[in-house]
């Protein structure tokens, strides 16, 4: 039995057999030929085009009931790409005159035509492509494991050396068992899926996919943060008997507060709202005591299709989630694709950028497509008559987006009045507050909008230049840290001075360590994971608001981190208990 430990992002134990999938981009050995076989080398290089070129071709007649045009001619730009007589020249003269392997010569070729097309930016959203054309060139020559696994025939856990955002969104429950993998951090957007599709999660396991064969047998625990490869027969029952505790300690506690009000000992009011992904976890939300949806990120729905959704696609889900909720609100986030929530199969739509988490994400890709974005406000409006909705914007960092926003907000009514279509002319509109620069604006912007929702997943990331998702420096991915503090402190303080709600959807706010912090800084709306909220509830109620407010005065008084964690910890132990 080996062990691996790593970040527990997801609960539950799962225990079946290991999937393995080789990642994108992997590097590939540069295996050396013998003078006398590199001309069979050739051969297996022209042989593994043909068979890539057939691979294309069979996805194209199974994909062609689904996809439209568009997405089935990206099929024969892959397969010109493939066939170009330039790119096979170069790579046949790679084997024979460096003697390295097909695959290698391939990589090495590729990579030279990557940083020419980098150069320039019209050529640069053609480089998705190639990597694509290079994966599959690599399935064929290594044998390796598509990252495709929609079409899974038995249950699986699943172990990568990383996963992106729009793979784990196309997993089917019934068949993922459990995710693992080397990369990823607490608040990576993978971990945020594997959450919400309710699949045991452990991110950052160094080492793994180089200690695990396809079809070992693997227990994954998904609070604990640990794996077993191999696992003995003890060890099994063990964690069985671990994973029947948790769900039943989880439904007990659900079931003892639902009709319990969030209030803190000494009477004041809290707001529990849930984050969702999907509309189908609005139930979810409910069964957990969600007194509404704080945060939808919409973009899920983008990614799960592999293609912009239609406006009856978007209306249909917003319209099932508000109706769900109703009379709760729903506060819809508008589209916030780009940096890792890209979908590398639609071509033209994504632009590869040298820095994606600093580039044209959120809403700065929804002013360059406003097309898309019209769509889904449309889709937005139209639903808004069948239940509460609010809107709320993502990676706001300047004033003059919102008056944008609010522009072509004002054009989207106009176009669904000449229409006649019904829909809620007040409706409210919020901003995400997760770029430093918004939250030192926020004094300036809460004049503007009708609510804010701080995002501390990101707003940690580009405070403390800590990227959310490498595991290498997830120790630095701080939200104690006094600069994020002092941050959202300003952003409480502005937000009750103009009068309007604030309320906080990154991770943070279901992390029980820092409850009472967030307290005593003024936060009164909390929205996390639903199956959070019991636990969130139940020390709310442990807590008196007069102690909250001296621990918040204390913590903001000390400038180092270690410091501020030190009197957290200990006056946050005093008051509720260990979390
Ligand atoms: C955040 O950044 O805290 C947030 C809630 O948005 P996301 O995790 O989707 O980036
Ligand atoms: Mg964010």
């Amino acid at each position: 039995m080996e062990q691996f430990k790593g970040i527990g992002v997801s609960r539950g134990v799962a225990a079946g057999e290991a999937f393995v999938i080789e990642s994108e981009r992997m590097p590939v050995r540069a295996r050396q030929i013998p003078e006398d076989q590199v001309e069979a080398e050739v051969r297996r290089y022209e042989s593994a085009v043909a068979t890539a070129i057939e691979g294309i071709r069979d996805d194209q007649r199974r994909l062609a009931p689904k996809l439209g045009d568009e997405y089935l001619a990206i099929f024969e730009t892959h397969i010109r790409m493939l066939d170009d007589r330039r790119l096979c020249d170069d790579i046949i003269d790679r084997i024979r005159t460096g003697h390295v392997a097909a695959e290698a010569a391939a990589d090495e070729v590729l990579r030279k035509y990557i940083t020419l097309l980098l150069e320039d930016q019209s050529t640069a959203r053609w480089v998705p492509d190639i990597y694509d054309v290079q994966n599959r060139l690599h399935r064929v020559l290594l044998g390796r494991q598509s990252g495709d696994v929609r079409e899974l025939e038995k249950p699986v856990v699943i172990v990568a050396e990383d996963l992106t955002p729009s793979q784990t969104v196309g997993f089917d429950r019934d068949k993922v068992l459990a995710i693992t993998m080397e990369k990823g951090g607490v608040t990576s957007h993978t971990a945020i899926i594997a959450n919400a599709l309710g699949i045991p999660a452990v991110v950052g396991l160094r080492g793994l996919t180089a200690g695990v064969r396809a079809g070992d047998r693997i227990i994954v625990d998904g609070g604990g943060g640990q794996v077993f490869i191999d696992p003995d027969e003890e060890t099994l029952a063990k964690y069985v008997e671990i994973e029947h505790k948790i769900t039943e300690s989880d439904r007990r506690l659900a079931d003892a507060l639902h009709e319990l009000p969030a209030e803190t000992v000494d009477g004041r009011r809290i707001t529990l709202y849930a984050n969702i992904e999907f509309p189908e976890e609005a139930q979810t939300a409910i069964d957990n005591g969600a007194e509404g949806i704080g945060l939808y990120r919409t973009e899920y729905l983008y990614l799960q299709k592999g293609r912009e959704p239609t406006e009856e696609e978007h209306l249909e889900a917003y319209r099932s989630a508000a109706e769900l909720m109703w009379p709760r609100p729903v506060v819809i986030r508008t589209l916030d694709l780009g940096a890792d929530k890209v979908v590398s199969a639609t071509p033209g739509h994504f632009t590869a950028e040298p820095n994606p988490f600093l580039g044209c994400r959120s809403i700065r890709l929804c002013f360059e497509r406003i097309g898309m974005f019209k769509t889904q406000l449309r889709a937005i409006l139209r639903a808004s008559v069948f239940g509460y909705i609010r809107i709320l914007i993502p990676m706001v960092t300047a004033l003059r987006e919102i008056t944008r926003v609010k522009e072509i907000l004002a054009e989207v009514r106009e176009e669904l009045a000449a229409e006649d279509i019904d829909n809620e002319l007040d409706i409210e509109l919020g901003i995400m507050i997760e770029v430093p620069s918004a939250a030192v604006m926020a004094d300036s912007f809460a004049k503007e909008v009708d609510f804010f929702s701080i995002g501390t997943n990101d707003l940690i990331q580009y405070t403390l230049a800590v990227d959310r998702g490498n595991p290498a420096i997830s120790h630095l991915f701080q939200p104690g840290h006094p600069a994020v503090i002092k941050l959202i402190k300003y952003t409480i303080d502005a937000g009750d001075a103009a009068g309007i709600p604030v309320a906080m959807c990154g991770q943070m706010s279901g992390d029980l360590s820092y409850l009472v912090l967030l307290l005593g800084l003024g936060l009164r709306e909390f929205s996390t994971s639903p199956k959070v909220l019991p636990e969130l509830k139940r020390a709310i109620r442990l807590i008196k608001m007069d102690d909250a407010r001296d621990i918040a005065d204390e913590v903001m008084k000390e400038a180092d981190i270690e410091h501020a964690l030190d009197t957290l910890t200990h006056r946050r132990q005093e008051l509720i208990g260990e979390v």
